[in-house]
């Protein structure tokens, strides 16, 4: 069995690239020069260098005693909440707009839910000096203020999609529409391992830094390069395929996925998209989403504002139909005690995104000797008004 994207971007039956006719250049630009691009030896030292000197990787993987001694096991987390702008997405930012500069674009466009993505493409244009703009949805730029406003410290143009439920999709939509009118200067940066091929490949080997530290970290800390488990929280998938990529063909690895389930995986309020989701396109990729009967996308729930993605990326369904991966579905409950939880016995701080990887703690048992990665994938500042709300 194969995990990685074929030629075409297929991951089994899923991915692909479901465009529009009009899309079909920018596109068909991109897959015939990212491999190129991304192999290219100075293309790495920057990439890498950058990784370095302006995210801070590596990041540390940092055996978690507290935890380990509760749960019985060795719990180690891979602390991606310490990257500048406070989660991974910078990570596959800073790769995307390298690339957008050797194909010679000066304008950079993407879509933002909760504004995190927004956030970080709008930190790697400022570092770069490229023009930037970030369609979002009316209604998430009023739940996000915070982040509406780094943006604009940052110097991108933030603006509002104003159609349909007037959050992530169709701030998508408008995203697409404004590349179709602009394709020779401008490019889409995408933030998580979705949409048509290549980008659920780019990204993946983008954040694939992620596991590439793993190996590196467990050798000098266990004496071995891999873990038991890996577990990780999925949107889009994107630091859940970074944290699985370089284990995806050891199989005694499990992968271990962890999607939203709202008020309840049934309740009507959920974003298991795994459990609930149907084979579709969305975002020009055949994949697992949810839908109704007659396959209108349904507005997917979480507390976490990273989670509420309706679909997961081609790679993501791939992994459950293989079974590859196992995916567990975590409440807004459960993930809040969770991340109380890590506050209280380490003293960090999580994602209210991370803090639903590690409420499988709470979920599975594991033996004595078991290493465990948890892939922390953001820090809580941005969480801190859900949490104290929450808990008052
Ligand atoms: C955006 C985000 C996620 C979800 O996105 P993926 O592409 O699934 O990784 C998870 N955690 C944090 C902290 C995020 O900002």
């Amino acid at each position: 069995m194969k995990y990685n994207a074929n030629e075409n971007g297929f991951y089994g039956e899923f991915g692909g690239a479901f465009i529009p006719e009009m899309l079909h250049l920018n596109v068909e630009e991109l897959r015939q020069n990212y491999l190129d691009y991304m192999n290219e030896p100075e293309f790495q030292r920057e990439f890498h260098q950058l990784l370095a000197d302006y995210v801070g990787r590596p990041t540390p993987l940092y055996f978690a005693h507290r935890l380990s001694a509760k749960y019985q096991a060795k719990i180690y987390l891979k602390r991606e909440d310490l990257c500048h702008t406070g989660a991974h997405k910078i990570n596959n930012t800073i790769g995307q707009v390298l690339l957008a500069k050797r194909l010679g674009k000066t304008r950079i466009i993407a879509e933002t839910g909760a504004g995190q993505h927004g956030v970080a493409t709008a930190t790697v244009c400022a570092l770069m000096g490229l023009q930037c703009i970030v369609y979002m949805g009316e209604i998430d730029i009023r739940r996000q203020a915070p982040n509406v406003a780094r943006m604009k410290m940052l110097g991108a143009e933030v603006r509002p999609a104003v159609s349909g439920s007037k959050t992530l999709k169709d701030a998508t939509n408008e995203a697409i529409r404004d590349w179709i009118n602009n394709p020779l200067d401008t490019y889409y940066i995408i933030g998580s391992v979705v949409g048509p091929h290549p980008y659920p490949d780019m990204v993946a080997r983008f954040q694939s830094v992620i596991s590439a530290e793993i190996k590196q970290q467990l050798l000098e800390k266990e004496g071995r390069d891999t873990p038991d488990y890996v577990i990780a929280c999925v949107g889009g998938g994107s630091n859940a395929a970074g944290a699985f990529y370089h284990f995806l063909e050891e199989k005694k690895v499990g992968l271990i996925a962890v999607e939203a389930a709202g008020k309840g995986i049934h309740s009507g309020e959920s974003a298991a998209t795994s459990v609930l989701g149907k084979t579709g396109i969305i975002h020009g990729s055949k994949t697992l989403l949810m839908q109704s009967e007659d396959g209108q996308i349904t507005e997917p729930y979480s507390i976490s504002a990273g989670l509420d993605y309706p679909g997961v990326g081609p790679l993501h369904a791939h992994l459950f139909q293989s079974k590859r991966a196992e995916f567990m579905a975590v409440t807004d409950d459960q993930a809040m005690q969770a991340g109380l939880a890590l506050c209280n016995m380490e003293g960090i701080i999580p994602a209210i995104e991370s803090a639903h990887a590690l409420a499988v703690l709470e979920q599975q048992t594991f033996r004595k000797d078991d290493v465990v990665v948890i892939n922390l994938s953001g820090r809580g500042d941005k969480d801190l008004s859900t949490y104290i709300d929450y808990f008052k």
